[in-house]
């Protein structure tokens, strides 16, 4: 019999303190990530990171970003952090965006956009969007919601998207093609300049989904132009035509938080809703939300004020160096490697197949987390995820350990099983 969710409503109110210490309980059994055990869901900047968030958070808690005339503050910190983050990605000075509450958000407004825009410019009545298999599931959620068909294409040996497919699927229906900066399964940037080309010769929008690298790659080309450059793949690419970067990701910022940039603030209109018929009154947003609150807005302001370029910097070379030295200690062991050639902070773990002893990588999941290490599975193909942030880089040496250690166990047990990237409940 399925058990009910219903509860009895609370009659009588209980103490602060009891609330605050009832809470903090429930967090028991919760990942450990403020000590560098979660690769991914949470990245953290260290504590003066947290301190400025946690601050401006208490500022701003309660403000609400639905009207901006009341909440100057709020508008102001949108613009600032659009218009930063507009420099940062090279976007030209008509260039225009929005905060969004994250990645998720910020794609579906870019499917809405796009959708819209090719109904208006070229009358596209069944739009389509092409991406490639490793494109975010956002963008599969976002057809699902605004009404349009997936062209899926395959990637290729180096996991980035195959060109010859994509430029066979793409035609005059296309509203949107997508390219990754990078893709969140092995951790590669897709050819953007190639495919924001494909989406020109035809009039489509070309959305980069940088929500992972939008501010890493900036930074690792000025650390280490030879290793950790990539070729043009932002809005100094002609044809990208929107973009998104979070951050509540590599931002270092708390949850709820995420930007997207249109190359002009006419293709900026297309991802707006503006109604005028309603006995409320005017109802006109910038994104999905309607209430929006002011907390995770600010925060992220404060974080990329107290960092600035150059704290930016120092995160993204000890994040990249704790990848590197993952990757390499990966590499070592017999059974096991990294696909592809990722560069930057992802990577993903698989069964090596040429080896004559391929490791389980979920029994090696299971081994890592019986010792308090979080890695979210994937697949296809099998592959244990990280998302390496600077929060990771002191406990590398000890994970580098366990992994030698859970490697051994994992040979000698039965199969483990496979997660979920997202759950219901
Ligand atoms: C995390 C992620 C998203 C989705 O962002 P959310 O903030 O989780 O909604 C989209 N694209 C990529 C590449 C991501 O890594």
């Amino acid at each position: 019999m399925a058990s009910s969710t219903i509860g009895p409503f609370p009659i009588s109110g209980t103490p602060v303190d009891e609330v605050v210490r009832e809470l903090d309980a429930k967090r028991d059994n919760d990942v450990r990530w403020a000590e560098g055990r979660t690769f991914g869901l949470v990245f953290d900047g260290g504590d003066e990171v947290r301190d400025v968030a946690e601050r401006a958070a208490r500022l701003f808690l309660h403000e609400n970003a639905l009207n901006t005339s009341a909440f100057p503050s709020l508008g102001e910190i949108q613009s600032e952090l659009c218009g930063w983050t507009a420099d940062l990605l090279h976007g030209p000075p008509e260039t225009a965006g929005f905060l969004t509450s994250g990645g998720t958000e910020s794609i579906l407004c870019a499917v809405e956009a796009a959708r819209e825009r090719a109904r208006a410019e070229r009358s596209v009545a069944e739009p389509e969007i092409v991406l490639a298999e490793s494109a975010h599931a956002a963008f599969h959620k976002g057809a699902h919601l605004f009404g349009l068909q997936t062209r899926v294409v395959p990637v290729t040996d180096a996991w980035t998207v195959d060109l010859d497919a994509m430029a066979d699927a793409v035609g005059p229906n296309t509203a949107l093609v997508v390219a990754s900066a990078p893709q969140y399964p092995q951790g590669v940037v897709d050819p953007v300049a190639e495919i924001a080309e494909l989406a020109a010769g035809v009039g489509a929008s070309c959305h980069v989904d940088a929500c992972m690298g939008g501010f890493v790659l900036p930074f690792a080309t000025i650390e280490e132009p030879d290793a950790w450059d990539s070729p043009p793949w932002d809005l100094a690419v002609d044809g990208v035509t929107s973009i998104s970067a979070d951050l509540h990701k590599l931002g270092y910022a708390p949850k709820g938080a995420s930007v997207i940039l249109h190359r002009s603030r006419q293709l900026r209109r297309y991802q707006t809703f503006d109604f005028d018929g309603w006995l409320g009154g005017r109802y006109v947003t910038p994104n999905l939300q309607g209430t929006r609150s002011g907390l995770p807005m600010a925060a992220a302001w404060a974080v990329v004020r107290h960092l600035g370029a150059d704290g930016y910097r120092r995160l993204v070379r000890s994040a990249i160096e704790t990848a590197d030295r993952i990757r390499t200690g990966v590499r070592a062991i017999d059974g096991i490697t990294v696909p592809g050639d990722p560069r930057h902070h992802l990577l993903s773990i698989v069964s090596d197949t040429s080896s004559d002893e391929p490791i389980d990588v979920f029994a090696l999941g299971d081994a890592l987390a019986a010792r308090s290490w979080h890695h979210d599975r994937q697949g296809p193909p099998d592959g244990l995820h990280l998302t390496v942030s600077a929060g990771n880089a002191p406990v590398v040496d000890e994970w580098l350990d366990d992994l030698f250690a859970a490697a051994i166990e994992a040979r000698a047990a039965a199969p483990g099983t496979v997660t979920d990237y997202a759950t219901l409940e």
